[in-house]
């Protein structure tokens, strides 16, 4: 399609888009009693206006019925998480006992990689990208730590070459050959949450398998933004945040996958806890571990509900439209949020670049040459979230649940304002 940089443009282009409804679904924040154009999806999601419903239906579960309400709620609470593996299983490529909702993001990693990463003698060795998102830098150091592993031996990071901003598939296929039969785990980011790169990951996750290697993602950035079929790639296990473009609100409730192959498996290590042994002799409180037959024998505690429900009422949402509308849009709106970016340059004297290479999902990370974290604040006192990065990179992630193509048109305005200002 023939992009035009205009209002009038995106105007159509919003008038032709079929998800266009969702945005009056959202809260949005003002900034000088205007909605804001939100970049920052990738972060923190908006909040549904439905969310508050669910939550509200649980505090009055729990004013009106106290204990009652672990059995005798709409939703009963013992289980309420089970509502939750179907729909996420659809978004994720997976089978519905593949996937349970517990913890947190980073405990998750933690906790899969006390069942997946079992290091020998012999096979004991990690890949993961070069500047891993910090929190899985220290999990993977902490992890190895506790094996009694030399981190500095053990982990093995895959880097991107002088001078480009992405890694090559290429190179981490040879980096699994080359560690080849000491490699344990392979376990990276599936979107880069810096560059918005999404990885290959089932070349990736195939050659690991070759080598006889467990394979993992964390799918914090991937998870409600990009394809996945963690089952049929034949991935081991993956875990990601609900809070990003899930919309789940403020560090909530995580989900993990594990593969059908490694349920109901004998002796399979794993920190246990009684909210995954089997529902039918839960409460008579035996000293055996009897495992859930999916992926709830790895809960551990009672379900924290009130995490819970905001998850359940964005999985409704992602449920109603489907992963491929969304996936449509996104293309359609990051491809016309480049060409607006790539035509205000050209009227700023080109201080853009694009280091988001075109295996993307959401996100576009922009360089900003010549320009210092002033044009961030400036963008925000417009009404323009976005994410500022050390030393001159924003990151913008136009969520198609709730941005329109409007939004992409006004932003490159006020982008071409401000920069013209201060030049
Ligand atoms: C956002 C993000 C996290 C956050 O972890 P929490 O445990 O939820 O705080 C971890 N890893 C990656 C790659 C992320 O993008």
């Amino acid at each position: 399609m023939q992009f035009e940089n205009t209002l009038e443009f995106a105007q159509r282009l919003d008038a032709n888009d079929p998800l266009r409804h969702y945005r009056e679904d959202f809260h949005f924040p003002k900034v000088n009693g205007e909605q804001v154009i939100y970049f920052t999806g990738n972060s923190l999601g908006l909040q549904p206006k439905r969310t508050k419903k669910y939550v509200d239906e649980i505090m009055t579960d729990w004013a009106e019925l106290a204990v009652e309400g672990h059995f005798h709620a709409d939703k009963p609470w013992w289980d309420y998480h089970e509502h939750l593996a179907s729909p996420l299983a659809k978004v994720v490529g997976a089978k519905p006992e593949e996937i349970t909702v517990m913890n947190t993001l980073t405990v998750n990693l933690h906790l899969l990689m006390v069942s997946f990463y079992r290091p020998t003698a012999k096979r004991f060795k990690i890949i993961c990208e070069e500047k891993a998102f910090p929190s899985d830098q220290y999990m993977f150091d902490s992890q190895l730590r506790f094996h009694n592993i030399d981190p500095q031996e053990a982990l093995v990071t895959v880097k991107k070459r002088t001078g480009e901003h992405f890694w090559r598939t290429d190179d981490i296929l040879d980096k699994i050959e080359e560690i080849g039969d000491e490699l344990a785990l392979v376990l990276i980011g599936g979107v880069n949450y810096y560059s918005g790169q999404v990885f290959d990951m089932k070349a990736i996750t195939e050659k690991g398998k070759a080598v006889g290697a467990m394979v993992g993602w964390d799918l914090a950035h991937a998870v409600g933004n990009v394809a996945l079929e963690l089952h049929d790639w034949n991935v081991d296990f993956a875990a990601w945040c609900s809070y990003k473009y899930m919309n789940s609100g403020p560090g909530n409730a995580s989900g993990i996958f594990v593969n059908k192959k490694h349920l109901n498996k004998k002796g399979i290590q794993r920190f246990e806890g009684w909210w995954g042994t089997k529902k039918e002799t839960r409460f008579l409180m035996k000293p055996e571990f009897e495992p859930m037959e999916n992926a709830d024998a790895w809960q551990i505690s009672n379900v924290p509900v009130l995490s819970v429900a905001p998850y359940l009422a964005s999985l409704e949402m992602f449920e109603e439209v489907g992963m491929e509308k969304l996936i449509e849009k996104r293309k359609k709106i990051v491809a016309f949020l480049e060409f607006v970016l790539r035509e205000v340059d050209k009227e700023v004297a080109g201080t853009f670049e694009i280091i988001t290479p075109s295996d993307r999902g959401c996100q576009l990370s922009v360089f900003l040459h010549g320009h210092g974290k002033w044009l961030f604040d400036y963008l925000m006192k417009k009404g323009v979230v976005t994410d500022w990065r050390e030393p001159n990179v924003i990151r913008l992630a136009p969520a198609p649940f709730y941005c329109s193509f409007e939004d992409m048109y006004r932003f490159g305005q006020v982008l071409k304002e401000g920069i013209l200002q201060n030049a």
